[in-house]
């Protein structure tokens, strides 16, 4: 399908092939803006733009159909077209119909203004300041709603302090670095398609006649499944050093190759991520690891680099590949992939757990030298290792509470007495550190079939239960009290005093 995609001619529309809509009234100085116009006259038709710039796809020779569409951003399109605003699906909604494949989410550009999209949509929300977006919640889905964007000037250059006081009021701003600080100066299609990252999502889908709009070459590079940013390629991560991280991000999910010249940069700019803000990379962090595509991702963060600066511990302590800390990551990974493949949520205190469980037994070894795991010492490794991962991703406490306990569940899953078991099998987290115990074991660390042993507790009735708890002594220890002969060196790190 994609092949004929690209053999077929981008010439100029029949006008004939879409449904015959009333002529619109001539559009505004800025060439793609609404009258004031109301009633069915009022609807935006394509032969407002101009689209000189663009390739354009008739219905019959894609293959994306309407139905494959969310209904609600289908009725986001038509409810902007009826009062006269260009509106189109773009980004990951097209790309992936393209693919075949499902998008995660339905992304519309259009020329409406934020304002005048809440004026239209009692559920609009408008979010984001360095970039402003409508978001409009339908029930669990939202339909993320921008406005053509332009060209920045040079003029709001802003040198030394970038904080949000230093650019306040303004509409367009940038670093004297590149960055982009504020991007809310409202264009046409044109520079909207080009102000996007890559060829593949710079794709435009109308309602008007159910065409594709291609303004980059989108068509042809999915075709050839290349990823290609648009423009320079530094000056373009420069702008947003963000962009590293999507490259990295949709050549996992995609299984695109990364265009060379985009491909060039990467590691010299990685650097640049240390300019965006740690809540941002937490967020971004995220969608690298919950797309799918988590253990082909991580692969790729270490061979761009890019890893060094995002997980600079658990990448150094992960060097060898068959450890038992590597060997866990990678398995956590896996399973992340497969769990959201069958439907099945993930929770970033679970992955943040097996991501710096490598820099944790590491940081115990350096600590203990050997010596046997207490509840303390972790606690205060977990705190270092923590501490120094917060600075560059900013987790939610939330969540380093709930890997906290996780890890502190590795250490009372092996505590062997009745009360301790009683006591750990009500622990709200107690499934996720049991999950964690397995996949420890799957990993190659002995733990003297700990984990089998609480897979029968959990699989055996009342009086099975009682047998094993009576089996395990009355003695009420817990890791810290208990005596044990000195124990082996955790094999690199891998530790726990199971
Ligand atoms: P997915 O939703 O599947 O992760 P997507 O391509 O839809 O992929 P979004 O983050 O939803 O990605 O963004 C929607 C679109 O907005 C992108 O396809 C791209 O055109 C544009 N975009 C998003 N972030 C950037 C950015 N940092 N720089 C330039 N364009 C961007
Ligand atoms: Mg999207």
């Amino acid at each position: 399908m994609l092949r004929k995609l690209t053999r077929v001619l981008f010439g100029k529309r029949s006008k004939a092939k879409h449904p015959a809509e009333p002529a619109p009234e001539v559009a505004s100085s800025r060439g793609d803006r609404p009258h004031d116009r109301s009633g069915a006259d009022a609807r935006a038709s394509l032969d407002d733009l101009d689209l000189s710039g663009a390739k354009i796809i008739e219905r019959e020779d894609h293959n994306i159909s309407r139905k494959s569409i969310s209904p609600n951003a289908v009725k986001v399109l038509y409810r902007l077209n009826d009062a006269g605003y260009h509106a189109f699906l773009v980004g990951g909604g097209v790309r992936d119909l393209l693919l075949g494949d499902t998008p995660k989410d339905f992304d519309i550009s259009t020329n409406a203004t934020p304002e005048e999209i809440r004026q239209l949509f009692r559920n609009a929300m408008i979010i984001g300041r360095r970039f402003k977006i409508v978001h409009l919640r339908y029930g669990r889905e939202i339909i993320e709603v921008t406005t053509f964007r332009a060209h920045h000037e040079p003029e709001n250059e802003i040198q030394g302090d970038t904080s949000n006081r230093s650019i306040k009021g303004l509409d367009s701003a940038h670093s004297s670095a590149g960055m982009i600080l504020r991007d809310n100066v409202y264009g046409n299609i044109n520079e909207d398609a080009l102000r996007r990252d890559f060829t593949a999502n710079a794709l435009y889908y109308t309602i008007d006649g159910f065409r594709i709009l291609d303004f980059a070459n989108g068509l042809q590079d999915i075709d050839n499944r290349l990823l290609r940013i648009i423009g320079d390629p530094a000056t373009r991560y420069r702008e947003d050093p963000v962009r590293l991280l999507r490259a990295i991000r949709f050549a996992a999910k995609l299984g695109f190759k990364i265009e060379d010249k985009t491909r060039a940069p990467i590691n010299e700019l990685a650097h640049l991520l240390e300019s965006i803000s740690p809540a941002r990379i937490f967020d971004e962090t995220l969608k690298l690891f919950t797309g799918g595509h988590a253990e082909k991702t991580f692969a790729l963060l270490r061979q761009f680099k890019v890893g060094d600066f995002l997980f600079k511990g658990t990448m150094a302590c992960t060097k060898d590949p068959e450890s038992p800390a590597s060997r866990l990551l990678v398995l956590a990974l896996r399973n992340t992939d497969t769990r959201l493949a069958e439907g099945k949520t993930v929770t970033p205190a679970f992955l943040y757990a097996a991501l710096l469980w490598p820099p944790l037994q590491h940081e115990l070894e350096r600590m203990l030298d050997g010596k046997p795991v207490t509840l303390l010492a972790q606690q205060d490794a977990a705190s270092k290792v923590i501490g120094r991962q917060i600075q560059i991703t900013a987790i939610p406490k939330r969540f380093t509470i709930a890997m906290r306990e996780i890890w502190e569940l590795q250490l009372r899953l092996a505590t062997r007495s009745r009360r301790a078991a009683e006591s750990i099998y009500q622990h709200p987290k107690f499934r996720a550190g049991y999950d964690f115990l397995l996949l420890r074991e799957e990993a190659g660390e002995d733990l003297g079939g700990l984990g089998q042993w609480w897979t029968d507790f959990q699989n055996g009735d009342k009086t099975d239960q009682e047998t094993m708890l009576e089996a395990l002594g009355k003695g009420s220890t817990g890791p810290r009290r208990r005596r044990r002969k000195p124990s082996r060196k955790p094999a690199n790190g891998a530790g726990g005093n199971a």
